[in-house]
């Protein structure tokens, strides 16, 4: 587990400034999610976190270490994403295994890791399918399970619900919640849909483009918005 501490984080593609001077503190073993229209730089911000992208100015920290040179495999974080590719030719079990052969583990190590994530989600007795014969939900639940073999101190998830229809979204947001519950780990979940935000987080980031606009727990910011744009945002169903 590790927390994840920016200060004055910028960050630019050319001239173009999509992060203003972001300072924000995600607590250790917090569930922690980000909203915010379209374009505001959500993705951006958990790229930055991940490693995937380099900071214009600014220092990042996880677990107390700054990462600002440190590469994303070495940063004890793990990834999903809403448009995750699983390998279709591969089993669930070989699909969760892949990075941790690749990583040397022994084979004994990655059976537990394996049926253990496994368990969490749900997906215990499919795991010598192949993705094909898998519901939307089961493939993402492996998506999940992919990052949760890897036993990241940080999971970060980037709308990993976006592309499953409604009735699933809800389900699967219960799912999200149970893994926190069990897991304990910090998580950094980025959505633009609001219900999901105030049923999930400890607390939430709003932001609007590249800019931090409150921090707080669920009820603080549908009480007390700090302006019109948190309450606009917070307050209106989708
Ligand atoms: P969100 O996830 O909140 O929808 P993003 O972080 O994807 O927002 O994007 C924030 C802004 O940064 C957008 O204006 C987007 O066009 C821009 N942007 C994102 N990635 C790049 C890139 N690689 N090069 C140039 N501009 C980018
Ligand atoms: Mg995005």
């Amino acid at each position: 587990m590790a927390d994840v501490r920016l200060t004055n984080v910028n960050k630019a593609f050319g001239e173009t400034k999509v992060l203003h001077d972001i300072n924000l503190e995600i607590h250790d073993g917090e569930f922690m999610v980000f909203v915010g229209p379209s374009g505001c730089g959500k993705s951006t911000l958990l790229r930055v976190i991940a490693g995937l992208e380099d900071i214009t100015s600014g220092e990042l920290r996880i677990g107390g270490r700054v990462v600002n040179d440190v590469p994303p495999a070495e940063r004890g974080i793990a990834m999903v994403f809403q448009s995750y590719a699983l390998y279709p030719h591969m089993t669930l079990f070989d699909n969760m295994a892949f990075g941790l052969k690749l990583a040397k583990m022994p084979k004994d190590e990655i059976d537990r890791a394996v049926h253990g994530a496994a368990k969490i989600l749900n997906i215990e007795h499919l795991l010598d399918r192949k993705p094909k014969a898998l519901s939307g939900g089961q493939r993402q639940r492996v998506a999940i399970g992919r990052a949760i073999v890897r036993k990241p101190e940080v999971f970060l998830f980037d709308e990993p619900l976006s592309n499953l229809d409604a009735a699933l979204r809800v389900r699967m947001r219960y799912e999200f919640a149970k893994l926190h519950e069990s897991l304990k780990t910090t998580m950094v979940y980025v959505t633009h849909d609001q219900v999901e935000a105030m049923t999930l987080a400890n607390r939430i980031v709003v932001l609007s483009t590249g800019k931090v606009e409150q921090v707080g727990a669920p009820l603080e910011l549908y009480e007390y918005p700090v302006n019109l744009f948190v309450a606009g945002f917070i307050g209106s169903p989708k």
